[in-house]
């Protein structure tokens, strides 16, 4: 009890403190350097009374251990250094301050001199990091009972709050300068050193910190230095006034490339308080891209109306709902003979006349709309001068639309097109005044294209065929045609386009009755400055009458023909009897006028057998005698006869190799015959005739070569119908009956060969002939 009240009355002094007071009382102080608290001189209780009952952080180092002792305050300053520092030796506490802040103690403690330091910066570990601190430190000397120095008495204030408050201030001010959103320098003395720089004006200049920092800026930049800048900024630094640039380029030279970029600056003179010029401060603003889009757009605008007023078409621009003119081009001015002096001016002011023509209306339309509006060739009358004149225009009326779209005005690009449009409707007169004679016409007329396809037919079409336009046009009069003629019709007109020729064929059409009429279709091409068909005009003909008219002739030739092959044949077996009766009397003259007339009497023969073998043609009754035979030795047999009818020519054969053949060999020679006459009849100015066969994979070929008149192209392939003949005029020249040509057509589709003309030109022709080996294998 005594000893506990001992202590108790001996540590008295460390009664209240706060919290720091109630630490120290009960911890062990026996551990420390400074011992037991009821050993302690009293000079040290009566600092360790004052500094734990301090408000103010207050620390206590004592002995040459530096023993620590603080209170409240000061414990929260430490913060987690507590409760390690409190009765700690301060190099374990502070290791990190005391090679600071250990030999200013350890003066005092030799010389017991008050001292201290203001915001002194010290970096302490504090809350598990290093953190900088200042402190405003006292040091004092405590005395103990015999003068001496025992230890420190320390007053600290911690002004690391305001010291960084004053250091923010200018961290802000840095960083505002730095981050400016405009380019700002500082350029010092006469040769515009760049003292500082910030990030726009080092992105502007194109180059890094250190490549400008401290340099004279033209040194830097020397790109810039013979440009106007240096001028500039001399003249700023020799007067003092600031310089203001709106727009000014200049070219740099960024990422290795020189650029031209603009800019927008102020030179500032920087004074100083005697009132001379230390430097300039440049403030700039890269004004690159609004100035290229602005050129761009100055550019597009200028082009835009370079294009509107050197344009040959008529131009005008209307605003707004009361189409008030804004542009109006020189052409369009011409056109309306008016003046400049309408734009601004509404447009149905200035041209009332359009009003009832409809056309104030339609640009209404447009402007309500916005959907365009077109005219094509359109009569339009304007008044000039109090004349009202009528032309033709082709235009669009195309609505002008503002930036979100909204229909802010009408656009009028026209031309005119006058000589055109009167072309045009002298054309489409002509058009119906062509249609109008068409359907007068007796005949049939269709235009085409040059495929065939159907593009009109007149009214005598539609009127035999009772078909509509709808159903006629294109390939729809195919429907009409006889069945037995459509592969031959196609053919032809092939023919006849690849050739460019006019087309001629006897054909059937079907009537609106359901019958089928005969009649001559001619069908003539148009051809193109190209050489190629642009369309075909069709002229159609009834010929049933004609068709008729030949029925009966046909019918009176067989009959006649039948009449008069016996007396003929008689006659001429009398002429026989009579020509050997006058050779036995001797009678030379009368027998050489028998014998004349028995030649006569043949080509009657002749003639009448021709005639026979049409009708019978005609008929379908010619009857065929066929077997196999060599072919070179049955020419051969043929031309051989020829010679002895003709004094005229001569007839040369050339042989092929052999061939047997299967067919009507009469028939067949009838067909040579023919050939051979015609080349004989055919070329008065010549002298011989050209028989050559030809052995072929797949039959045999015979041609007959005269050198006489010749075959116009178009009527090669007529020549082997029935009546047709070249030339009328010709007729006395060269008599015949047009049939002959027919009747070998005929024997040789019979026998299965086609017959055709070769070469025809002036200096003769080639007629050939194609028989295949057997025509029954190709029949099966
Ligand atoms: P024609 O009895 O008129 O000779 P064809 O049927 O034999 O009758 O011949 C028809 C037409 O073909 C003749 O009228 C003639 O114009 C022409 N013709 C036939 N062969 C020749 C030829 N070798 N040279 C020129 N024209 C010919």
């Amino acid at each position: 009890m005594l000893s506990q009240k001992t202590i108790n009355l001996s540590t008295n002094f460390l009664s209240g403190g706060g919290e720091m007071g109630e630490f120290v009382r009960t911890m062990d102080w026996s551990e420390t350097s400074v011992g037991d608290p009821g050993g302690w001189p009293q000079s040290l209780r009566t600092a360790a009374s004052i500094c734990l009952n301090s408000k103010f952080p207050l620390l206590i180092w004592w002995g040459n251990d530096l023993v620590k002792i603080y209170n409240d305050a000061y414990r929260n300053l430490i913060a987690t250094k507590h409760p390690k520092a409190m009765g700690a030796m301060g190099a374990d506490v502070w290791p990190e301050v005391l090679p600071n802040v250990l030999p200013l103690l350890q003066k005092i403690l030799k010389d017991g001199e008050a001292s201290g330091s203001e915001d002194q910066l010290l970096i302490i570990e504090r809350n598990g990091r290093q953190e900088v601190c200042d402190f405003t430190f006292s040091y004092s000397a405590i005395r103990d009972e015999a003068g001496d120095v025992g230890g420190i008495f320390c007053a600290v204030n911690e002004t690391t709050k305001k010291v960084n408050a004053e250091g923010k201030v200018s961290t802000l001010l840095n960083n505002l300068f730095m981050q400016a959103p405009v380019a700002i320098c500082i350029l010092r003395g006469e040769n515009y050193i760049v003292e500082v720089a910030n990030k726009m004006m080092q992105e502007f200049w194109g180059r890094t910190q250190i490549e400008v920092l401290n340099k004279p800026v033209f040194e830097a930049l020397p790109e810039v230095k013979e440009q106007v800048f240096k001028e500039l900024l001399d003249t700023v630094y020799k007067k003092g006034e600031r310089f203001v640039a709106e727009e000014l380029p200049i070219d740099l030279l960024r990422c290795g490339q020189m650029e031209q970029a603009f800019v927008k600056f102020i030179y500032e003179p920087i004074f100083e308080e005697d009132g001379t010029i230390s430097g300039i401060m440049a403030v700039a603003n890269e004004i690159t891209e609004q100035v290229v889009a602005r050129k761009k757009a100055e550019e597009s605008e200028f082009r835009y109306h370079n294009m509107i007023h050197t344009s040959t078409s008529m131009i005008l621009i209307l605003k707004g709902k009361d189409l008030i003119v804004r542009v109006a081009n020189e052409a369009m001015l011409q056109t309306l003979g008016k003046g400049k002096d309408i734009v601004g001016k509404p447009l149905l002011e200035i041209l009332p006349e359009i009003i009832e023509q409809g056309l104030g209306e339609l640009l209404h339309q447009v402007y309500e709309t916005g959907q365009p509006s077109y005219g094509y060739e359109l009569p339009v009358y304007i008044i000039r001068n109090g004349v009202r004149e009528l032309s033709y225009y082709t235009f669009v009326y195309q609505a002008q639309r503002g930036l979100n779209g909204e229909v802010v005005g009408v656009a009028v690009i026209a031309n005119e097109v006058t000589p055109q449009a009167t072309l045009n409707l002298k054309l489409k007169e002509s058009e119906e005044y062509f249609r109008q004679i068409a359907d007068l016409m007796p005949a049939k007329i269709t235009n085409a294209n040059a495929d065939g396809s159907v593009t009109y037919f007149n009214k005598n079409w539609r009127d035999f065929t009772g078909m509509n336009f709808e159903d006629f046009r294109n390939f729809g009069y195919h429907n009409i045609l006889h069945p037995d003629e459509v592969e031959e019709f196609q053919k032809r007109f092939n023919s006849a386009a690849e050739k460019r020729i006019d087309l001629e064929m006897e054909m059937r059409f079907l009537n609106k009755e359901g019958d089928y009429v005969w009649h001559l279709n001619r069908a003539s091409p148009v051809i193109d400055e190209n050489g190629n068909i642009k369309k075909w005009i069709g002229v159609t003909s009834d010929i049933q009458k004609i068709k008729d008219d030949e029925r009966q002739k046909e019918n009176f030739l067989s009959m006649a023909s039948h009449e008069l092959r016996t007396p003929v044949t008689t006659i001429k077996a009398y002429g026989q009897i009579a020509e050997m009766m006058l050779q036995k009397n001797g009678d030379k003259e009368t027998l050489e006028i028998v014998s004349r007339m028995g030649g006569q009497i043949d080509k009657l023969n002749t003639l009448i057998g021709e005639l026979l073998d049409f009708t019978k043609i005609q008929e379908g009754k010619l009857i065929y005698k066929e077997g196999f035979f060599d072919f070179n030795e049955f020419v051969k047999g043929v031309v051989e006869d020829m010679r002895h009818t003709t004094i005229t020519h001569k007839i040369s054969y050339i042989k092929g190799d052999n061939a047997h053949i299967f067919g009507d060999k009469e028939k067949l020679s009838q067909v040579v015959n023919n050939l051979i006459s015609n080349g004989i009849k055919y070329s008065p100015g010549s002298d011989k005739i050209l028989v050559t066969t030809q052995l072929q994979e797949d039959g045999v070929t015979l041609s007959i070569q005269d050198y006489g008149i010749g075959i116009a192209k178009e009527a090669q392939e007529k020549v082997f119908e029935q009546f047709y003949r070249v030339t009328g005029d010709s007729q006395s020249t060269y008599p015949g009956m047009g049939i002959g040509l027919y009747i070998c057509t005929e024997i040789i589709k019979r026998q299965g060969g086609k017959i055709w003309v070769e070469e025809s030109n002036d200096t003769g022709s080639t007629f050939c002939l194609w028989l295949p080996f057997d025509h029954r294998e190709h029949n099966d």
